[in-house]
């Protein structure tokens, strides 16, 4: 166990949280004055007044007149210097790649949404990926020099410290050095992060900044979570905490690839969904997960029967998620949001029958708002914090 540092009254790390919540409430809330700032934040006018300062320095923000009401001497207003930089944010996802640029208002720029060519081949699909983002800078005439940084988010096991993918097994990626390959490439400041957690972020920041004890749950090809304790997003020991995918649900289930039988996702992800439909008898074996969806959308009951199987599933896990963790919050994200009506009613079933009533009582449950760019959103939020931390 490595001795834990003592941070006593770290005033580098304060300063630097402080100018970052600033930085927050400006974009957020944005045109809004230094009194409104000082009584919001708690912060004293001095205070304010310095960060406020760095921020404008640096071309971050802008003073306005935008939103004062005539008559009196009104205070300035501040906003938000959206065109001052950009942010590429990027999920690398089992069969497809969403690439967005986002303004420093976190506003989406533009956004390329590509089928992965070469799946099995890091190489060649990174090499998609920087085509895809040389493209819209070009169209949209942005530099590398207007650039605060680019995150990316992927479907595996990371180390974020190192920005190595270690293991995806769902795209066949081992130890990836992701970070210095754009790093190597672009020269900017680059964050890897696994994708159910980065789409937590995302949720939190943009859809339910004042919930503290929440997890998001991503089911997609596998199922991936992200757990914010007391307001911060809880990594663990190994830094990839909220594998609940990996919960063992039924031990005589279906083999997992990580060694295991009848791990959650085996039973409740949309690949469940997927080879369900491909075992029953007379299914037509060439069907995508998008057909699938189609032909259950469109009244096949074999189909709906699966979606209500695998929202039955879903609630099994998330009995153990709310018995275990008792978050006021459960967020449902990832592909499966577009069968939710098909598994909502299940899902809820599912908890009340076998959740306890204490934590059940507590907890609400909601599917994505950002939807599929919830991850996105989280690492372009990332990457403005990581940057401004540091002006
Ligand atoms: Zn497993």
């Amino acid at each position: 166990m490595k001795k834990r540092k003592v941070m006593l009254g770290n005033s580098i790390a304060v300063r630097r949280w402080n100018l970052v919540s600033i930085f927050k409430l400006i974009r957020k809330r944005g045109p809004i004055s230094r009194i409104e700032l000082t009584k919001i934040t708690g912060c004293s006018a001095g205070t304010v007044s310095n960060h406020v300062k760095t921020l404008i320095k640096k071309g971050f923000v802008i003073e306005t007149q935008k939103g004062v009401s005539s008559g009196g001497r009104k205070p300035m207003q501040l906003m938000v210097n959206s065109n001052k930089a950009y942010i590429f944010s990027i999920e690398i996802e089992v069969n497809k790649i969403k690439i967005v640029l986002f303004d420093l208002e976190l506003k989406v720029v533009t956004k390329n949404i590509m089928s992965i060519t070469y799946r099995d081949d890091y190489k060649k699909t990174l090499e998609q990926v920087f085509f895809g983002m040389d493209k819209m800078r070009e169209e949209k005439n942005i530099k590398l020099d207007n650039l605060l940084g680019i995150g990316i988010a992927v479907p595996g096991l990371i180390d974020k410290v190192k920005g190595i993918l270690e293991f995806a097994p769902n795209l066949g990626w081992k130890n990836v050095h992701i970070s210095k390959i754009f790093k190597d490439k672009y020269g900017l400041p680059i964050v890897l992060n696994n994708e159910a957690k980065a789409a937590a972020i995302g949720e939190r920041e943009s859809i339910y900044p004042t919930i503290n004890n929440m997890v998001f749950i991503s089911i997609n090809e596998g199922i991936g979570c992200g757990i914010f304790f007391n307001g911060e997003l809880y990594r663990g020991a190994s830094g990839n905490a909220g594998e609940f995918g990996h919960i063992i649900i039924d031990t005589n289930g279906p083999l997992c690839h990580c060694g295991n039988k009848g791990c959650w996702e085996t039973l409740a992800s949309e690949s469940y969904i997927v080879n369900s439909y491909l075992k029953l008898p007379n299914s037509n074996k060439e069907l995508t997960k998008k057909e699938i969806y189609r032909l259950g959308k469109d009244g096949d009951k074999k189909v709906i029967e699966i979606f209500k199987e695998a929202g039955r599933n879903i609630g099994i896990g998330l009995v153990n998620i709310v018995n275990g963790l008792s978050p006021e919050l459960l967020v449902i994200g990832g592909g499966i949001v577009k069968i939710k009506d098909y598994i909502y009613e299940e899902i809820i079933k599912k908890l009340k029958e076998s959740a306890l009533s204490v934590s059940y009582n507590k907890v609400e449950i909601k599917f994505s708002k950002l939807g599929s760019l919830a991850a996105v959103y989280g690492m372009a939020d990332l990457i403005i914090n990581e940057r401004i931390k540091f002006i």
